[in-house]
This record gives C-alpha cells, sequence and structure tokens, in this order.
C-alpha cells in the first residue's frame, strides 16, 4: 500500500487537458480533504469547478449537510421564507470571501434575504458612559457608503447563518456528484465519515493513505480543515500555540424594533444593516442584522463574550432576564429597543481559545482554516481567514495540476507556497485582533482616556479610517 507509485509524476507531464489526474485506481485522490465544515467545503468547491483534479472530503456529519443542501436555495419556497425560524450561528462574510465564493458558484445559490447586507458599523466603549465629551470621543463609526473607495461595493460585509452557506457548499458538491455519477473515476468523492488514521512518513517519498474499511484511501495531498482540534494536525505532530481567553461567547437571535434611537441621523443605514459592538469590561458583545422581518423588526445575532461564570448565567437565565441583561449592557447613546429571543430561539455558549500553527505544511500535509488559526469572534474574522486560505490552496494546487506539477512533490513546493501566501497575513491579522481585545479589556480612567483619544484620531482621518475597514472588509 506504501508503495510509490511508479513513474507518478509522469502523469502530470501527460496533457492538462485529461478529466481526472489520477486514472490508475478509484482509491487514488490527487486532493483528500478531512473535515467538511465552511472551510473544507468551500476547498471542495472550489478545487471541483474546473472538474480536472479528483478529490475526496471526508465529513462526520456529511448526510446531514447533503439532505439539507439546496433547502434555502434562491429558487426554493424555503429560501424566500422571511419569517423562518433563525439558527444561532452566523458569520459575517467579508466582500474578499464573497468572491471566493462566487467564484465557485455558491455564493449565486444564497437567496438576497438570507445574505443582509452591513453597511454601517458602530463600535464604542463602555469606559465612555461616565462623559459625554469622553463617550462622543470613544465611538468609532464605519460607514460603507462614505468611504473614500472607487469600485467598492457600498457594504462592508454581508451576514449569512453557518446553515445556509452550508447549505448552498453542499447544494453544489451535490450538483458536482450528481454530474459525475456516470463517469469513473467521479471528480469527488464524499465520505460521512472522520478521518481517524493516515498512514504517512512527511519525510520520506510515500503518498498519505487513508486507513477506512473496506479499502484505504492515496492521496497526493491531504488537506486538513478538520477545525481547532484537528486530528491531521495531531497524527502528524504540528506544533500548535494555544491559550483559552478563560470566556465564552453567548449566542442568541435577538427582536430589536424600529431604528436606532437617538444616534440615527438623515440618511444614515438603518438599524437592519448597521452591526453594533460595545466593548464591556468583560468582553465585547456585538450584534449583527440577520434577518429583516415583515413586521418591519429585525433579528440581530448576539454574540457576547464574556467569563466562563457570567456566561452560564445568561445561558441558564430566563429569556426576560436575559433580555434585561442585553438592555442593561447595551445602555447609553446607542441603545437599542431589544424586544425577545426570536421565535425558537435557544441560547448556546462556545469556549473561547487563541490558537496558531506556526508551520501549516508538512510534507503533503497542510492545514487550513481553524485548523491552522483560531480566532476571538470579537472582529467576525475566522471563517473569513480560513476562505482566504482555501482560495490560495486552491489556486495553488490548480495552477500546479495545469502545468503538469506533482501536487504535493518538487520538495512540498507547491503547499509551501500556499503557506507563504497565507502565514503571516494571518499572524498579522490574528495578533490586530488579540490586540484590540487586550486594549479594550484594560480597566481604568486613563487606558479609557487613551482609547477616546486613540479612536478620535481615527475618528477625524479618513484616511486611517478607510484604511482600517478596507482591512476588516478583506480588501
Ligand atoms: C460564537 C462564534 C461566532 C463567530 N462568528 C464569526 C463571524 O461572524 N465571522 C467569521 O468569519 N468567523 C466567525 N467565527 C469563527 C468561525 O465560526 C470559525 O472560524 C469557522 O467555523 C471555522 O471553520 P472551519 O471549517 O475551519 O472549521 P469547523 O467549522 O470547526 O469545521 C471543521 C469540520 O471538520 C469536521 N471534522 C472534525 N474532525 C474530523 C475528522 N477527524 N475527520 C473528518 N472531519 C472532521 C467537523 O465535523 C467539522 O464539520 C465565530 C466563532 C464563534 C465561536
Amino acid at each position: 500500500m506504501m508503495r510509490r507509485v511508479g513513474n507518478s509524476c509522469a502523469l502530470w507531464r501527460a496533457p492538462a487537458r485529461r478529466a481526472y489526474a489520477t486514472k490508475i485506481s478509484d482509491a487514488w485522490y490527487d486532493v483528500v480533504i478531512s473535515g467538511g465544515g465552511i472551510v473544507g467545503a468551500t476547498v471542495a468547491c472550489l478545487l471541483t469547478s474546473q472538474r480536472r483534479l479528483r478529490v475526496a472530503l471526508f465529513e462526520p456529519n456529511a448526510h446531514a449537510f447533503l439532505e439539507r443542501a439546496g433547502k434555502e436555495d434562491a429558487k426554493h419556497e424555503y429560501g424566500e421564507q422571511k419569517d423562518r425560524n433563525v439558527s444561532l450561528r452566523t458569520s459575517t462574510i467579508t466582500v474578499e470571501s464573497e468572491a471566493v465564493l462566487q467564484s465557485c458558484g455558491v455564493w449565486q445559490r444564497i437567496p438576497e434575504l438570507r445574505r443582509p447586507k452591513v453597511k454601517r458599523m458602530v463600535v464604542w466603549d463602555h469606559t465612555g458612559y461616565s462623559s459625554a465629551a469622553l463617550h462622543a470621543a470613544s465611538v468609532l463609526n464605519f460607514d460603507a457608503s462614505a468611504a473614500s473607495r472607487t469600485q467598492q461595493p457600498e457594504y462592508m460585509a454581508s451576514v449569512v447563518e453557518n446553515e445556509t452557506l452550508l447549505s448552498a457548499l453542499y447544494s453544489q458538491l451535490r450538483d458536482v456528484q450528481n454530474e459525475n455519477s456516470t463517469s469513473a473515476p467521479s471528480c469527488l468523492d464524499i465520505f460521512a465519515e472522520p478521518v481517524r488514521d493516515v498512514m504517512y512518513n512527511p519525510r520520506g517519498d510515500e503518498w498519505p493513505v487513508i486507513q477506512r474499511t473496506p479499502q484505504p484511501l492515496t492521496a497526493r495531498v491531504l488537506v486538513a480543515t478538520d477545525g481547532r482540534n484537528s486530528n491531521i494536525r495531531k497524527l502528524f505532530s504540528m506544533p500548535w500555540f494555544s491559550f483559552s481567553y478563560e470566556q465564552r461567547a453567548v449566542v442568541a437571535n435577538v427582536i430589536v424594533s424600529g431604528d436606532e434611537q437617538k444616534q440615527d441621523k438623515p440618511g444614515a443605514s438603518s438599524i437592519s444593516s448597521t452591526a453594533f459592538q460595545n466593548f464591556l469590561p468583560t468582553g465585547p458583545i456585538a450584534l449583527l442584522p440577520i434577518r429583516h422581518l415583515a413586521s418591519g423588526e429585525t433579528v440581530m445575532n448576539v454574540v457576547w463574550s464574556t467569563s466562563d461564570t457570567e456566561a452560564m448565567l445568561l445561558q441558564d437565565c430566563t429569556e426576560t432576564e436575559f433580555i434585561e441583561e442585553l438592555r442593561d449592557a447595551l445602555t447609553g447613546p446607542h441603545a437599542l429597543d431589544f424586544k425577545s429571543l426570536a421565535a425558537g430561539s435557544q441560547r448556546a455558549t462556545f469556549p473561547l481559545v487563541f490558537g496558531h500553527a506556526p508551520q501549516y505544511v508538512n510534507g503533503r500535509v497542510a492545514l487550513l482554516g481553524d485548523a491552522a488559526h483560531a480566532v476571538h469572534p470579537l472582529a467576525g474574522q475566522g471563517v473569513n481567514l480560513g476562505l482566504a486560505d482555501a482560495a490560495s490552496m486552491a489556486n495553488r494546487l490548480m495552477c500546479a495540476a495545469e502545468c503538469g506539477r506533482d501536487l504535493g512533490g518538487d520538495g512540498g513546493a507547491v503547499l509551501l507556497n500556499y503557506q507563504k501566501d497565507r502565514l503571516l497575513k494571518n499572524v498579522a491579522m490574528i495578533m490586530s485582533i488579540d490586540a484590540v481585545g487586550r486594549i479594550y479589556k484594560t480597566p481604568g480612567p486613563v487606558a479609557a482616556a487613551i482609547r477616546a483619544m486613540g479612536t478620535g484620531i481615527i475618528s477625524s482621518a479618513p484616511g486611517i479610517k478607510d484604511r482600517i475597514m478596507r482591512y476588516a472588509m478583506g480588501a
């Protein structure tokens, strides 16, 4: 099983127009992807978009994902229901990430109703409440339509339920599978099981062999998108630097009525296109608009990062108490009129950790998404970093295949180029996110005044503000 495939690279020098790289056996794949969450499924969609590479995707929840796939498609009546329950996990998708999803036909599958645009973002600091002047100085108001950008969309990001995005991704993958059902070997195989064990020595010449019964699979490249507790990362002892924030994110969907009170200037975006973030002493609380209801009210997704103890209280208290806590947490000039939890909304908590793998590549194995980096949700960048990884990896692999190169060979050159594309950019972003969290957490009036000074400078310098906004948008 571990025999080197004689002259495998010769296959790659064969005409690049062939259907798939590997025609020797059904059990050989160009790329095996372990983990079909948002990032892994996107890699699969990108790699199969040209039907040139042979891809296997392992995802234990694949049956459920495929079952739901397409129910929210643009043409499906379910997708058009305005007041259907909103699921708890949502992601802000930057304009750059939107382009990645568009390029493989996934974004178009999400009805517009299911991806509301964020045109304005208001960020402020709890310490500002004590003084009107301090508050005014500590509010950062980002408005995409006012930014000095040409040919850029007039929004910062879209908000999408993770379930909706996964539904669109698996709907695309199912179409690829159906299209290929008559050809053998197929261009995409989905295995509804985890990758448990892999036989591979990254220093040797062999290819990774994914152990499974009845038949193991051989991969030129093994892509790990199996989340922050990545089994693949552990199997190959790839280093992982991590610590716990000793915080949890409490997530809920709430109904907010009318427009933002007091602060709404004429012409400003309404709350249905505004994201809010207030930095409390215990951590940030973010509100993302996720659905504009027929009643005129807006469903907002709350991500409330706080201490473990407070998170448990917020999870277990009654709905009325939760709404009261939310009102208390968001008092101040940006008070919103919270009505209730959204229909059918549960509350859930997620432990928050920082994690980064200083090396993304080991031989023919590469880490992407949360398997390579886990960040605090305060900037809504986790999925976006993962989608940028996916785009880089797919681009590198498809270019290599086009040139007839061995995808994981040449001393790992192709995969190392992916690492070169992404490592420093990811480090810069995750360190900035961590730094923002720490700056806002520092207690005391001096720290508050320094923060107010910093935000004052940013607000009065459109160039800096514009640059921050573009960075957050992934541009
Ligand atoms: C409260 C909260 C809010 C967030 N909000 C945002 C936001 O607004 N914007 C944003 O960009 N990011 C956000 N994030 C971060 C984002 O959710 C993650 O970065 C993102 O889900 C990571 O995607 P992934 O596909 O890399 O990993 P995961 O979503 O963890 O997917 C990993 C997949 O691998 C599968 N798997 C696990 N083990 C195996 C195995 N052995 N074999 C095969 N498959 C396996 C799992 O079943 C899973 O489907 C938020 C995170 C939290 C906690």
